[in-house]
Order: structure tokens, then sequence, then C-alpha cells
């Protein structure tokens, strides 16, 4: 091997032998191997296990050809210079660097991998965080909805109810007011069929009253007179039975009806008859028509009232019982 060759083939560059120079003055390295006597032997053992630390290494660092390891590499004591040594110590610095490095690199993923975990985690919170929001809102805009359904639906039930209760309010009202209009008019048919009930007496004939009871021409007339047309209807005055019908001295044709208390009413000088004897008729129930027949001056009734077997005057009667001729 040639005597300033590098281990690697290669020359050291000049700031290398430089650095190398200025180490080995401060001769830290002195105390890392131990300074003992080498025989010539043992020179090239020395220098195979320093090369074979560098071949380990693997680095670029050399032997240059001012620190020769080969044989002549030890100094006139026999002790191994400082110089021959630094290179290991470097090595172990570069050791130690490329460790750190890599304890660096490693403690830099760490940290990177932490803070990515760290963001990830800030990241998932947050997610989580706005979906709570979001179920939240859902959660109260649902409840809103439902107050607002069930607000709208008890709206809805009391306006039906008060719908009913308007329209239960207006039959029954219907129902009253129809209810006081039929007992109205029951009340106001009662008291037509009571006052009907209450007529007793009618006038037996319309027309001019043209001459009363009493002395008439040197005799006695013992009726009244009613004048009027062939034809108008004549009246029983009451309710009564016929006892006569048919033709009659002095009266041409006359009708008798005796009342309920024996009173007998007689219409004379009637035209035609309408009822018979033994025939019930009641107040105001037409029974003949005006006529002129028998001893007459002229179409008239004649007519009599009979009381206990006597003829009185019927004008006062008939006033008693509401009746005017
Ligand atoms: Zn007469």
């Amino acid at each position: 091997m040639a005597r300033h060759r590098s281990l690697s083939g290669h020359h050291p560059s000049p700031a290398l032998l430089e650095a190398l120079a200025r180490s080995s003055r401060h001769g830290r390295a002195a105390h890392r191997l131990p300074q003992l006597p080498l025989r010539e032997g043992h020179k090239s053992a020395v220098a195979g296990a320093l090369a074979g630390a560098f071949f380990l290494a693997g680095g670029p660092l050399v032997a240059g050809s001012g620190v020769a390891l080969g044989d002549s590499g030890v100094d006139t004591d026999g002790r191994l210079p400082a110089l021959e040594v630094l290179p290991i110590h470097r090595q172990v610095d570069q050791q130690e660097e490329a460790a750190k490095l890599q304890k660096n690199e490693e403690l830099q993923a760490k940290l990177a991998a932490a803070e990515q975990a760290a963001q990830e985690a800030v990241e998932r919170r947050a997610a989580e965080q706005a979906a709570a929001e979001q179920a939240a809102a859902e959660q109260a805009a649902a409840e809103q909805a439902a107050a607002e359904q069930a607000a709208a639906e008890q709206a809805a039930a009391e306006q039906a109810a008060a719908e009913q209760a308007a329209a239960e309010q207006a039959a029954a009202e219907q129902a009253a007011a129809e209810q006081a209009a039929a007992e109205q008019a029951a009340a106001e048919q009662a008291a037509a069929e009571q006052a009907a009930a209450d007529v007793q007496f009618v006038k037996p004939a319309e027309g001019r009253f043209t001459s009363g009871f009493g002395a008439r021409w040197g005799t006695t007339h013992y009726g009244v007179d009613i004048a009027n047309s062939i034809g108008t209807p004549i009246y029983s005055t009451t309710s009564g039975t016929v006892i006569s019908s048919g033709p009659a001295s002095g009266f041409g044709m006359w009708v008798r009806v005796q009342h309920d208390d024996g009173t007998i009413t007689v219409y004379g000088h009637i035209d035609q008859s309408l009822v018979s004897v033994g025939q019930r008729v009641g107040v105001g129930e037409q029974i003949a028509t005006m006529g002129n027949r028998g001893q007459s001056t002229g179409p008239h009734l004649h007519f009599e009232v009979h009381v206990n077997g006597q003829k009185i005057d019927p004008q006062p009667w008939l006033a008693e019982r509401g009746i005017t001729l």
C-alpha cells in the first residue's frame, strides 16, 4: 500500500486536513484510546482496526497523507498520536449526529403526527359540535312545529266547539221561537173558539127596522119587521130545535125554533125554508130566505119572541143579548 494513500483511495481535501490538524492540537481524543507502547508489529494491527472503524462508519472521513496510519503512524516514543484517533471521535460524533438527526426526525414525525391527531380531534370535536347544534336546531324546529300544530288543532277544536255551540244556541232559540209562536197561535185559536162559543145570539136578518112591537093600525103587532130584498138570509138567533117549517096562516110561510130555555122565536113571511121540523140548528145558522108571502106590504122578516107562552117585545129581549135592530 502506498504510504500516503487514503483508505478510500482518494486524497483528502485541504480543508479537511486543516480541520484535522486543529483537532489534533486540542488533544481531546488522547485519552479516548489507551496510550500503550506499540511494537512495530502492532502498528498495522492498530491501523487495520482503525480502518475497520472507518469502514463500519461508512463515512467520507479518511486519513490523509499528513496523518499517516501506516507503518509510520507511531511517534517516536511509541505512543499512538492523538491525531490518529481523531477520526474515530468525529466518526462517533457523526453517528451521534445521525442518531440525533434520526431521533429528531422521529420526534418531528411524532410531533407532526400528534399535531395531526390534535388537529383531527379539534376538527372532529367541531364536527360533533356542529352536528349536535344541528340536531338541537332540528329538535327545536320539530318541537316548534309540533307546538304550532297542537295550537292550530286546539284553535280548530275551539272554533268547531264555538260553531257547534252557536248552532245549538240558534237551534234552541229557533225551537223556542217556534214553540212560542205555536203557543201564541194555540192561545189565539182557543180565544177565537172561546169567543165563538161565547156568541149566543145573532141578529135574525140584516135590513131596515120598519115596525116595532105593539098596537098598530087598530090591532096589535106582536113582532118586529126588518125589511130587505127577497132572498136575504134569515138566521136562527140562537141554537135550538125547529118546531115549524112551511105554510102558516097570515105569515104565508114560516119557521119556528124552540130554544133550550123554552123560548120560541118565529120567522114569518119567508120566501123559502131551509130546515125541517125536528132539525137541530146552531146560533146564527141560516134557516130561511126573506120573502113577501102572506099579509105583507113588501119583502120583510116578521120576527116574534114567545117566552112562557107570552109574545114579548123582541127589541128589548134582543138588546139584553147584545143585539141592536
Ligand atoms: Zn110584522
